[in-house]
């Protein structure tokens, strides 16, 4: 019997081992290793944050991929042996014929002074109690969104989180006697959206009493103060968007090479190891206009159903699945009932070309559609 081990199982991870379960015949195995009993989308972070449901209503154990025919194993990954497919754990090792890296990436607020100490780091579902209790705990003042280091998951969050917040201190009959501001080191507000959609999302910005600031990059944080390298801003809340690394185990795997993050084929998410390829957050795709292929939910699974068809053709003897193109959409929430939509293909010459759709209550149904259905297919009771 050959096996395909998966290491994590994000959204990455279970797509492609659902895709290959589709795909590939009963006698091949699959094995999705998670240090983690639950499965959670990242969105149900910023809805615990106003306290719009909570992230338990998120959750889904992993271990109902068994429904699909799908192993899991509960166990923290230690290490990654590339040249024999094999992942180390205190429980011993698991191999495999095929391994998928979907091990995803952390928020890593130690990398910039004071923020782990001073702001609260709705990226990390630990922290979220934390955030959402301060937030209630607010009674009008300012509060900063401090995108302080890249790269980070989901470049939209950050304007999510604005515009739920205000939303939040307009329910609350707090925003007229609070500033809301966003601050990025980036030069523009959303990179991989371009021009044209940073001024989109400034425009929506602004309309609510927004502030930005762009270009600011973070000195340090201190109690109450963000210290840029040209000025200082005050705040009662402040609420950090760390950059992201890879877990250790990543790192030391040596599939990285110089970097953090692991380079991969963009056509067919292979590793420099043969047998080896990874998805999602923990990889690293540089476009043709030089930036990063955005690091996001929608986009790991997409790349967990390329990964999986390469698998199979392996299996089947059939020649290669086509490449992945690098078209993925993205949604906006600009508060919890409307929503924008972006669709890019990203691989395109010259940089992605990006169409945006307007702000409507439907596109806001359908990001809430896009998690219900997910829930509900991957994770059958
Ligand atoms: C606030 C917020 C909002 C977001 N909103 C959206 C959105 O609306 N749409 C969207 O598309 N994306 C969104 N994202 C981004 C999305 O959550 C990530 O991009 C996505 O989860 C990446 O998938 P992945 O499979 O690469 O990694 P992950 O989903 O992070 O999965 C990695 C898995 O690896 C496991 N793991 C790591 N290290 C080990 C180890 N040593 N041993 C065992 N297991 C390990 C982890 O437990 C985890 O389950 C959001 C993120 C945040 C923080």
């Amino acid at each position: 019997m050959s096996r395909t081990v998966i290491a994590g199982g994000g959204f990455g991870g279970v797509s492609a081992a659902l895709e290959l379960r589709r795909l590939a015949g009963p006698d091949h195995e699959i094995v999705i290793v998670d240090r983690d009993e639950a499965f959670m989308m990242g969105l149900r972070k910023l809805w615990a944050l106003i306290g719009y449901g909570t992230m338990e209503e998120g959750r889904r154990p992993r271990a109902r991929l068994a429904e699909h025919g799908i192993t899991f194993e509960q166990r923290a990954i230690g290490s990654i042996d590339p040249a024999s497919c094999a992942l180390g754990t205190e429980d011993g090792t698991i191999d495999g014929d095929h391994l998928v890296i979907a091990l995803g990436a952390v928020p890593r607020p130690d990398l910039v002074t004071g923020l782990a100490e001073h702001a609260h780091d709705v990226w990390d579902s630990a922290s979220v109690p934390a955030a959402s209790a301060a937030l209630e705990a607010f009674d009008g003042g300012t509060i900063a969104i401090v995108i302080a280091g890249g790269p980070y998951t989901c470049p939209p969050a950050p304007f999510e989180c604005a515009f739920l917040i205000d939303e939040y201190l307009r329910s609350k009959g707090l925003r007229d006697r609070s500033d809301l501001t966003l601050t990025t080191f980036q030069p523009i507000l959303m990179p991989n959206a371009g021009q044209e959609g940073s001024a989109m999302i400034g425009g929506m910005l602004s309309e609510r009493g927004i502030s930005t600031r762009t270009g600011a990059a973070v000195k340090r944080v201190e109690d109450g103060r963000v210290v840029f390298e040209d000025g200082d801003l005050a705040a009662d809340l402040i609420v950090g968007v760390p950059p992201h690394r890879p877990p250790v185990v990543v790192k030391e795997s040596g599939l990285t090479g110089d970097g953090p993050f692991i380079p991969v084929d963009r056509g067919t998410l292979a590793t420099s190891a043969p047998g080896v390829w990874a998805v999602g957050d923990c990889t690293q795709i540089t476009l043709d206009n030089g930036m990063p292929f955005p690091k996001a939910g929608v986009v790991a699974e997409l790349e967990g159903l390329v990964v999986a068809r390469e698998i199979a053709a392996i299996l089947k003897d059939e020649s290669a699945p086509p490449p992945f193109d690098g078209s993925a959409h993205c949604f906006i929430e600009t508060g919890t009932d409307e929503a924008a939509m972006f669709e890019a293909e990203f691989f395109a010459a010259d940089g992605p070309k990006i169409n945006f759709a307007d702000v409507t209550t439907e596109t806001s149904e359908e990001k809430h559609r896009f998690e219900r259905d997910r829930l509900r297919e991957w994770f059958p009771d």
